[in-house]
């Protein structure tokens, strides 16, 4: 998956951002890294909103990425602990679906 890196000040995004929200300069790189990351939080999702009604029970978790310091929010199957190993299993309508390792 895409990081993008601050020439500036090193700032990490998953998104691509005009201006550096960190040192208000604008050149950011594009680099590559491997998908695979640490669960460091999570909510379990009973009651879903409608358009997720049918897939619910899940669990949306925040992934700290090895590779980068970023923090991804992924859907998961329930029974996610925090230190989990996690990678990306596929990215469905711009979600990105995680999985154990
Ligand atoms: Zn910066």
């Amino acid at each position: 998956m895409n990081v993008f890196t601050c020439n500036g000040c090193d700032y990490q995004s998953m998104t691509a951002k005009y201006v550096c929200p960190k040192c208000r300069q604008g050149k950011f790189e594009t680099r590559e890294v491997s998908s695979k990351g640490t669960v460091y939080s999570f909510t379990d999702i009973h009651i879903a909103p409608a358009e997720f009604a049918g897939i619910a029970p899940y669990t949306v978790a925040l992934v700290q990425l090895d590779e980068a310091n970023v923090k991804v929010t992924t859907r998961m199957a329930l029974g996610v602990q925090i230190g989990d190993c996690v990678e990306l299993d596929r990215i469905e309508d711009g979600a990105f679906l995680y999985k154990g390792v």
